[in-house]
């Protein structure tokens, strides 16, 4: 079985190279228009966020199903939306008329409005999406990851960790996500790659890892019934061994997170001690390296099948030296592990630097003559926007742009309106000044 290269993923939260935030369009990879849908009225409920439960006692609750058809319905509704992605009542052919039509009165399956889509030249494509009014999240597709190509999901609308290295820590949390909005990033991607129905096999989309947006662990609800959807095997069915979730080391969550999603686990680590780890990953000054050694080494499952994945990005002068690489050893001495070295890419406003080449080189052949796989990651999607929140920032710095530009036009029909008032009777100013010609 391939190992995941979830570093890949992890390439979109540690930031890539802002000139790719500048470039201009003509030498963007190609940016392809999407359909866009409107996101579902609020007052319906979104049936594609609920475990087989959840949607059993959601379809009783409603009144639409009587309890002893509740099993049933509930089986023929899930493959219809999990396993073939439809989103329109009217296409679930074993289901009645009227029935369908009930459905539609308290339901909806639709899917949320896709506001940016980049395609790199690599494949990598790169997904804005906006959930609700001011809940926009990022989701990235990975080619050639994992068994086929990965999607790194988000968790939250922000985040309150702040790593240092991350550009998503720079944008505060709004509010965690939904299952039914994670549960959307999944069909977004597979709506775009065209993989409905749910493909047995030769699938583009392979792996699932929560390393977007967000920390998962201060979402677990949401993310393990997000989780049991997406391995269900009549709907999305990607394995849990596909699964991995990354976390900056909510320590006290480990053991949840493994017994309720049989997840993979990765560590966002970055350093070997807890001055240098308070430093880069401030959680760590509340659950310092010790304690989270101790919920890693207890975590559910772990074992040579199941490695923990430790994500090291390469900060030069903070985090590469020799000695840092024989700390590392030491630190996971005893625990199934796998290393990735994440090469930095700067973002704006950013002080860290990439290490150089040769001191990642070094660091990686010291911890493989002591056994670890520690591959170095060269990022993916480089054309665009791809550190994660990059393209949510440049999508708000857009939107400011336009407020401004409103705000400005505002102002200049009251002051014409004013002018208008003055003028001698008979007389107006010209259309284009009303219409905002002179705005620029
Ligand atoms: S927890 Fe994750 S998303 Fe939040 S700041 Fe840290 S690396 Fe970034």
């Amino acid at each position: 079985m391939a190992q995941l290269d979830i570093s890949q993923a992890f390439l979109y939260r540690v930031g890539q190279s802002p000139q790719f935030a500048f470039r201009k369009p003509h030498i963007l990879a190609h940016t392809l228009d999407l359909p866009v849908k409107s996101a579902a009225p609020s007052a319906l409920v979104n049936l594609t966020g609920l475990t087989r439960n959840g949607l059993m006692q959601a379809l009783v609750d409603s009144g639409v199903v009587e309890p002893r058809k509740a099993k049933m319905r509930a089986t023929q509704v899930w493959r219809w939306m999990h396993h073939y992605g439809f989103t329109d009542f009217d296409l679930m052919t074993d289901i009645g008329k009227e029935q369908r039509a009930l459905f539609k009165e308290k339901f909806t399956l639709a899917r949320p409005e896709i506001i940016e889509r980049q395609v790199s030249n690599d494949g990598t494509r790169k997904y804005l999406i906006r959930m609700a009014p001011g809940i926009e999240v990022e989701s990235v597709y990975i080619p050639s990851v994992g068994r086929a190509g990965a999607l790194c999901v988000s968790s939250q609308v922000g985040c309150t960790l702040n790593c240092t290295f991350c550009h998503t820590g720079t944008q505060k949390l709004v509010r965690n996500l939904t299952a039914a909005e994670i549960i959307a990033q999944v069909q977004v991607a597979r709506d775009d790659l065209g993989e409905w129905p749910s493909p047995s096999e030769d699938r583009q989309l392979s792996n699932i890892v929560f390393m977007g947006m967000g920390e998962p662990l201060y979402n677990l609800d949401n993310v393990s019934d997000a989780i049991d959807i997406i391995s269900d095997n009549e709907g999305i069915a990607i394995s849990r061994r596909r699964i991995t979730v990354s976390t900056s080391g909510v320590a006290p969550e480990l053991e949840a997170l493994g017994n309720r999603t049989q997840a993979m686990l990765a560590i966002s680590l970055h350093a070997t001690n807890d001055e240098l780890r308070d430093e880069i990953v401030p959680l760590n000054k509340k659950y310092n390296i010790e304690q989270l050694m101790d919920a890693i080494r207890a975590y559910p499952g772990i074992s040579n099948a199941r490695r923990v994945t430790f994500e090291y990005v390469m900060l030069k002068d903070v985090n590469d030296t020799p000695a840092e690489a024989r700390a590392l050893i030491r630190l996971l001495k005893g625990i199934p592990a796998k290393i990735n070295l994440i090469p930095f890419n700067p973002w704006p406003g950013t002080d860290y630097q990439c290490s150089s080449w040769s001191a990642i080189e070094t660091f990686a052949t010291i911890l493989n003559k002591a056994g670890y796989a520690s591959p170095i990651r060269t990022p993916r999607g480089r054309d665009i926007l791809a550190a994660c929140g990059q393209l949510k920032s440049e999508s708000e710095k857009k939107r400011a742009s336009v407020v401004l530009r409103e705000k400005r036009l505002g102002e200049q029909r009251e002051e014409t309106a004013s002018i208008q008032d003055n003028l001698p009777a008979g007389e107006s100013l010209p259309f284009a000044h009303l219409a905002g010609g002179m705005v620029d």
